[in-house]
């Protein structure tokens, strides 16, 4: 399957790596593992997603206590979503 194709100048798409995302407090990108999702439902409120699938914008965080701390401290969650952060949600995010 395709043996005898050169390597061409084409490059039809841009390496995009899979399953990687940045966290909205440091910006450093890194993979679905090590990061916690957050989704903002459909009436607003923001929830942890264990599941990483559920429907909604989400964000990522790492779960790392320094992270969360500055994402809290910046409210970074609450301008990637676009919601607002119960104080509820915070214990749910520490490792
Ligand atoms: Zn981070």
């Amino acid at each position: 399957m395709g043996k005898a194709r050169p390597e061409g100048s084409r490059n039809p798409a841009p390496p995009r790596p899979v399953g990687i995302r940045t966290c909205v407090a440091c910006r450093q990108e890194a993979g679905q593992r090590t990061l916690v999702r957050l989704v903002r439902r459909p009436d607003g409120a923001v929830q942890v997603d264990l599941t990483g699938r559920a429907p909604g914008r989400g964000a990522y965080l790492h779960r790392d206590p320094a992270c969360i701390e500055n994402a809290r401290r910046k409210r970074a969650l609450e301008r990637s979503l676009h919601a607002t952060v119960g104080d509820e949600v915070w214990p749910q995010l520490s490792p």
